[in-house]
């Protein structure tokens, strides 16, 4: 897909499983396993499917998976295919990591800032040696401080090496990034995440990352277990999806394991579903 002056490709970065009951909050498991089927630990299968715009001076990457700085037990935990990860997926895809020239992180949750860094001999170091990062300033506070409750998510080693090595740049709430590329904040999930919507006169894809992680979450009262604030994730929701379904916005899933692009609709029952697809065609 042409957007702009950016071609928009999907870089499948890798697998993992997390806990149904925590990916769908208060919805009943009868419910959520016909679209989501667990794995005998009651997992269920997630995609870290990150983002590349290309145009001629610039290779975006919107996150950067779970990386792979991880230890046996958090590999069994999570379920991390250690096959795959962001730098073999470019690699795949013909890209170098050194090509890329800006790295947005819609927030520093590990499974979307894990592969920003990696370690070299021991030492940490930015994964892209020659990208800009950009983040929301309000969830770089909150993952250097985080909660109890929340504090497992964020893992310092994928984020302070960049802000040792001067390559984080903090964004204060919503940007136009250029002509084709906006920040969209939302704080439901957790604070300050940014959703990545890139658009022309003709053609808008929203990056939803964890506003709706999967194609299933288009139903409202699916909000996870993980967020700190679910009644602000469904009003989030419902705006952003009023916004795709009156203004035929393509969304996009970072973690749906079967289907990258979703469009809704509206319909007697609200804003439901429309086509799905697997990857741009
Ligand atoms: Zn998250």
């Amino acid at each position: 897909m042409q957007i702009g002056k950016y071609t928009l490709k999907t870089i499948l970065s890798g697998f993992i499983g997390l806990d149904g009951g925590a990916m769908f909050g208060i919805i009943p498991k009868p419910l959520w396993e016909k679209t989501n089927p667990a794995d005998d630990l009651n997992r269920v299968t997630l995609s870290t499917r990150n983002l590349l715009l290309i145009s001629d001076d610039k290779k975006i990457l919107i996150d950067t998976g779970m990386g792979k700085k991880w230890d046996e037990k958090s590999k069994n935990i999570y379920r991390i295919d250690p096959k795959l990860d962001i730098e073999l997926a470019l690699l795949q895809n013909g890209i170098n990591p050194n090509e890329i020239t800006d790295v947005l992180l819609t927030h520093l949750h590990f499974d979307h800032t894990g592969g920003s860094t990696k370690l070299d001999n021991g030492k940490l170091l930015p994964a892209f040696p020659n990208a800009k990062y950009f983040v929301q300033k309000k969830n770089f506070e909150w993952a250097m401080n985080p909660s109890d409750r929340d504090k497992g998510s964020y893992i310092k080693e994928n984020f302070e090496t960049l802000v040792k090595e001067g390559v984080l740049h903090l964004v204060d709430g919503e940007i136009n990034f250029d002509e084709n590329i906006s920040f969209k904040v939302i704080n439901g999930h957790t604070f300050g995440q940014q959703m990545i919507k890139i658009s022309d006169s003709s053609n808008t894809i929203l990056y939803c990352a964890d506003l709706m992680p999967f194609v299933s979450h288009i139903r409202i009262p699916y909000v996870m277990g993980y967020d700190l604030q679910p009644m602000i994730t469904v009003q989030e929701k419902k705006k952003y999806l009023k916004l795709a379904a009156d203004e035929n916005w393509y969304l996009y899933f970072g973690h749906d394991p079967d289907y990258a692009i979703a469009t809704v609709k509206h319909s007697e029952k609200g804003i439901i579903q429309d086509k799905v697809f697997k990857d741009f065609e």
